[in-house]
């Protein structure tokens, strides 16, 4: 009997050996093959088992997907070292196997996991260590990965210092460990987004931008995993042309980034401003069109917004949105200028002069100066702080059913503003959190409601919760949005706007400055999208075609483009959207590192060579379809999850505007 087990194993290793791609197959699988071109599904011939899997990744993680819950992968691989990266890549590459893979779980266009295959976190690649500077090398910097080595070199005047940390390592985490040091590194304003995936790797902007540049203009190496399966360095002498593609080319698209090597500057003073500024006579269903009312606000706001150019020429950078019945910012100074009488006097006389449209109250002003960088962000964001190691607010408020937002996400606005009702939706709007979409991801999960964001304070944040559902409200499904850059004349422009634009852009988008000085002078040249290099604010409306959609910003701005994390992922001409005159050539590397396609994100570069079949990715019908044709949008993704956005849509305007997720009409 064993003799003719041996014989039979022995057998299908001979006739799987046969089958190129397929290690299984056997003559006894009566299962259907995977057709030509598409990656394997777990129900063909040669797909592997259970067996394979786990001996191919120790410890690697079926997904139980609940009976009418998300999609997810088939298998999810928590990686702790390159090598456990590398394992993973040269599998999926075997087996022919869909791969997605997650850092922080982020992303609003669902490209962080799949309906099928393999998904790898790669959240817990952690390590952080300070140099006084970096020289690059064909070898790269000291791998930091599995350890926290933080040192507090000799800083020298006029040498770029650096710090080399792991992907997983969320922009908080970076700046909470390096503090001691006197320096920081530009992240994204939100303390969970990670700084080496897809942020870094798309744009990456913060509200220090304007001083130090994007994130992809902080790079100086990459520590990547191509899909070959090996691990390669890229920077300024190892594999340049794949250190330019990762700067600016997005995420998942050139490998599985395992650590980078990251500017780090001296940290500055800054100055925050927040105010509010009620509309008398505005109402929600003004803002909503349908009755008149918020005129004088949106000319208050045109007027604000033509002001904003000069202001980020003053080194002024900041948040903005309507509120339902009028306008919040968060406005900050840095450096020299961070101080309450610069930051009053910058701002004040705007203020005053927005009240004197018909209809506007007088602005409530709060003002906080800090001495560094680190405490800023600290005091901001207390309660996420505490996910990431920080000091924050208790472990009872992080408990699910105890979450307010009010109190979460009170020192961000608590500097004179009032806390009641009327500002609810700011604070609801903001914190992505509210009861409504946890609770409806948790039913959709079929899982209990999670009592805590994060397995416990203090531990290093993951995209999963204990259960294992998603930390992130966005993880692993689409968000719906729109955006545009705008430039200076779009902005000094808006109050010379049509009645119907001011109003839209008053009362639907948020406003962010977040880009200007330094990051239209970047020291190298990098894939990003060129018009950030003229870009003074990011609009964006947390809709999507056909509810809302910012076409009136394109016809406004039709020469700028916008970014890729933040936009609608069924833009038009979306090569040129999002990549500008660096597509072609960013297709150019693609093509060379990642010729089949292994990682297959959308939108992405050269996404459209591949397209959905029946649920699976294949290569597209129409081979080397890499054109872009007029009005072209990116391919659907096969990820059919969609995030359930009204609750938050209820926040900002009060009322719930219906979100199929599946069934946008596409522009
Ligand atoms: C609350 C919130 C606040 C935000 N704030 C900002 C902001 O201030 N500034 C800004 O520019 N953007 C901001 N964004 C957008 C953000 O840049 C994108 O969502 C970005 O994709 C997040 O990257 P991540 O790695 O943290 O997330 P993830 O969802 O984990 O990953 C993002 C993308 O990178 C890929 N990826 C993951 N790990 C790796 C890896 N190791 N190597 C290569 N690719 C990988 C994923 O597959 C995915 O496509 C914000 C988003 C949210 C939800």
């Amino acid at each position: 009997m064993k003799s003719f087990v041996t014989l039979l194993a022995f057998t299908s290793a001979c006739l799987a050996a046969a089958v190129p791609g397929q290690s299984s197959a056997n003559l006894f699988d009566k299962r259907a093959p995977t057709p030509d071109g598409c990656r394997a599904l777990n129900t063909d011939q040669g797909w592997p088992s259970p067996a394979e899997w786990e001996a191919a990744m120790p410890g690697v993680l079926p997904r139980k997907i609940a009976k009418g819950g998300p999609a997810r992968a088939d298998y999810r691989y928590t990686v702790r070292s390159s090598e456990d990266v590398e394992k993973a890549v040269q599998f999926a590459a075997k087996h022919n196997i869909r791969l997605t893979m997650i850092n922080t779980g982020h992303d609003y266009h669902g490209r962080n996991d799949a309906p099928s295959g393999l998904q790898i976190d790669t959240s817990q690649l952690r390590g952080v260590s300070v140099l006084s500077k970096f020289e690059p090398t064909k070898e790269g910097a000291p791998r930091v990965i599995g350890g926290k080595t933080v040192s507090k070199p000799r800083l020298v005047d006029g040498q770029q210092a650096a710090v080399t940390f792991g992907v997983g390592i969320v922009g908080s985490e970076v700046n909470r460990a390096i503090k001691d040091t006197g320096l920081f590194v530009v992240a994204g304003a939100s303390p969970t987004v990670a700084i080496a995936a897809g942020w870094g790797q798309t744009a990456g902007h913060s509200i220090v931008s304007a001083h130090y540049g994007l994130g992809v203009d902080q790079f100086l190496e990459f520590k990547v995993v191509t899909a070959d399966g090996k691990l390669k360095i890229a920077n300024k002498v190892s594999n340049p042309d794949l250190f330019w593609a990762l700067r600016g080319g997005g995420g998942v698209s050139w490998g599985v980034v395992t650590e980078v090597t990251y500017k780090a500057h001296p940290s500055p003073k800054v100055a925050w401003l927040s105010f509010t500024i009620d509309s008398a006579t505005a109402s929600l269903e003004s803002f909503l069109g349908r009755k008149n009312g918020s005129e004088g606000l949106e000319d208050a706001v045109a007027y604000m917004t033509a002001e904003f150019p000069e202001l980020v020429r003053q080194g002024a950078g900041g948040f903005f949105l309507p509120t339902g019945k009028g306008y919040f910012g968060a406005c900050f100074s840095l450096m020299e200028n961070a101080t309450e009488s610069h930051i009053r006097g910058t701002w004040e006389p705007i203020l005053d002069k927005m009240a004197t449209f018909p209809g506007m109250n007088k602005a409530q002003i709060g003002v906080r100066t800090f001495p560094n960088y680190a405490e800023f962000f600290t005091a901001v964001w207390p309660a996420i702080g505490q996910w990431t190691g920080g000091a924050g607010v208790g472990d009872g408020q992080l408990e699910m059913g105890k979450v307010n937002p009010m109190d979460r996400y009170g020192n961000l606005f608590d500097f004179g503003l009032k806390k009641d009702e009327s500002t609810r939706p700011i604070y609801e709007y903001l914190s992505g959190l509210n009861q409504n979409t946890l609770h409806k991801r948790a039913e959709y999960a079929n899982a209990p409601v999670p009592r805590q964001l994060s397995p416990q304070a203090g531990q290093p944040f993951t995209p999963y919760t204990q259960n294992g559902d998603y930390n992130m409200p966005m993880a692993g499904g689409k968000f719906p949005m729109d955006s545009r850059l705008l430039g200076e004349k779009h902005l000094t422009g808006m109050p010379n706007q049509p009645r119907d634009i001011k109003h839209t852009f008053a009362t639907h988008f948020i406003v962010e400055l977040i880009s200007g000085g330094k990051a239209w002078q970047p020291d190298d040249d990098v894939s990003v999208l060129p018009a950030w290099r003229n870009t003074i604010a990011q609009a964006y409306t947390p809709y999507a075609p056909p509810q809302l959609s910012a076409d009136i910003l394109r016809k406004i701005a039709p020469e700028t483009g916008a970014y890729a994390n933040e936009a609608y992922f069924g833009a038009a001409d979306w090569k040129t959207a999002f990549w500008g005159d660096n597509y072609p050539r960013l297709s150019q590397v693609k093509s060379k590192w990642d010729p089949e396609m292994l990682f297959w994100a959308t939108p992405g570069v050269n996404a459209d060579t591949m397209e959905v079949r029946e649920g699976r990715v294949c290569k597209g019908r129409v081979p080397g379809r890499s054109t872009n044709r007029a009005g072209g949008v990116a391919p659907l993704t096969d990820n059919p999850n969609a995030i359930d956005a009204v609750a938050n849509l209820l926040g900002i305007v009060g009322v719930g505007v219906p979100y199929t997720g599946q069934n946008l009409t596409r522009v």
